[in-house]
């Protein structure tokens, strides 16, 4: 479904933050990226769905390089979700229209379509009796779960996540994880950017781990947690377990 191969990036002409990435997630598959902060999880990501531009290498999602011509990118971006770890709703909508807005927009489907696939998953996020409110007088853990909702109204092939709990007080973060966990169960493709190892423990296939622009280990989630790791991930490990 996603496919990285010798990605390079750099920012300016002396800072190289992706060094010959090669990475590839299967359909169905959920695969958590670790490293420590600098490391170039976020601007991975962020070139998998053509938010920042790669200087070398090849992307490919579901079939079609974000290098060929003609490659339309704003809807290859449409059909792959993103969460982030600020929620990035539209505070000035009402949930229902921050679930509403991009498929109406974007997908072209009718009020009535958008509606009623946007109250679906709300429910399913356990939100339904929010849909009337602003952002602002949601919990972090509630906006992130509407993010999430919103993110999958788009019917997404895969669904990448930057670090989603890192920026949530402590008794909300499980709420969010659950979520996560049900739609990995569900058999939705993920990357997931996250230093939760109790999720990647839960659903993640494999576990990949990156240090200074590279991809240092990329591995079944059991090898990864049965101690077969270089010693940066090792070390990273000991820190944050
Ligand atoms: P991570 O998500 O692993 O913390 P990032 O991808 O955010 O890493 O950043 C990797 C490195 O690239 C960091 O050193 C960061 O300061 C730098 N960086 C990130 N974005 C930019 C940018 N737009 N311009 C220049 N440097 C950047
Ligand atoms: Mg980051």
């Amino acid at each position: 479904m996603i496919t990285l191969k010798n990605v390079s990036k750099f920012y300016g002409p002396n800072f190289q933050v992706l060094k010959d990435c090669t990475l590839s997630v299967a359909k169905g598959e959920v695969v958590v990226v670790c490293g420590p902060s600098g490391s170039g999880k976020s601007t991975l990501i962020k070139c998998v769905n053509a938010l920042e531009p790669f200087d070398s290498g090849e992307i490919i999602v579901d079939g079609t390089s974000l290098k060929a011509p003609g490659t339309n990118l704003p809807k290859l971006r449409a059909r792959v979700g993103m969460v982030f770890q600020h929620f990035e709703l539209f505070p000035h909508l009402k949930i229902t229209e921050n679930l509403c807005l991009a498929q109406q927009k974007v997908l072209g489907r009718s009020r009535d379509e958008a509606m009623t696939k946007g109250e679906a998953l709300l429910a399913r996020v356990g939100l339904s009796q929010h849909a009337h409110k602003f952002p602002g007088q949601l919990s972090g853990g509630q906006q992130q779960r509407v993010a999430i909702a919103r993110a999958l109204a788009m019917d997404p092939i895969a669904m990448l996540f930057d670090e989603p709990t890192s920026a949530l007080d402590p008794e909300m973060i499980n709420e969010v994880l659950d979520v996560m966990v049900e739609l990995a169960r569900d058999g939705m493709t993920m990357m997931v950017v996250t230093h939760e190892m109790g999720f990647a423990r839960k659903v993640a296939h494999r576990v990949v781990f990156m240090d200074r622009g590279e991809i240092v280990e990329d591995a079944e989630k059991t090898a990864f947690f049965t101690g077969a790791q270089s010693e940066r991930a090792q070390m990273f490990l000991s820190k944050i377990l």
